[in-house]
């Protein structure tokens, strides 16, 4: 599993950002999973309490309500996280194997992506390089494919 690189510390305001990312992706879920049960859950205590006017059939149509809301959103968010890590796996991969085939060729495409940010080109060159000896992959994955070291969780989202 691809955590997070030994060369990047906590702390700092990449930290931060992976901190901040984490929490807004939480929320996201939080607000959906919130808003989506609260909406499910009254229309099935409204119905049970129109077909019946015993309280424990309520108490258990809301308990089991919420359980079988609760797993599906669970299960919901863990599959389309698992999907979002995969793909980027697969990224990961392909560009580790271009990497390894043609070290030269991406040094090149590392530049070439630095100066189109705004960079001159000797500085360029020398950003590109200095990170490429430092984490070539970590770079390429940033710059290129726009992954940062922050890791999706499919287990925390669907928690
Ligand atoms: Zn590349």
């Amino acid at each position: 599993m691809a955590q997070a690189r030994p060369g990047s510390g906590p702390g700092g305001s990449d930290g931060q950002q992976r901190r901040l990312g984490s929490l807004l992706n939480g929320l996201r879920a939080a607000v959906l999973g919130a808003n989506d049960g609260i909406v499910s859950m009254a229309g099935l205590v409204v119905g049970v309490a129109g077909a019946t006017p015993n309280r424990g059939a309520l108490l258990i149509a809301g308990v089991a309500g919420t359980m079988a809301g609760a797993l599906s959103m669970a299960a919901g968010e863990y599959v389309s996280v698992s999907t979002q890590r995969d793909t980027e796996r697969a990224a990961l991969a392909r560009e580790s194997w271009e990497l390894a085939t043609d070290p030269a060729g991406e040094l090149e495409e590392l530049t070439e992506m630095y100066r189109a940010r705004g960079l001159d080109e000797e500085l360029a060159r020398e950003v590109a390089r200095e990170l490429t000896a430092h984490d070539a992959l970590g770079a390429h994955a940033e710059v290129e494919l726009g992954l940062t070291r922050y890791r999706v969780n499919p287990w925390q989202a669907a928690g």
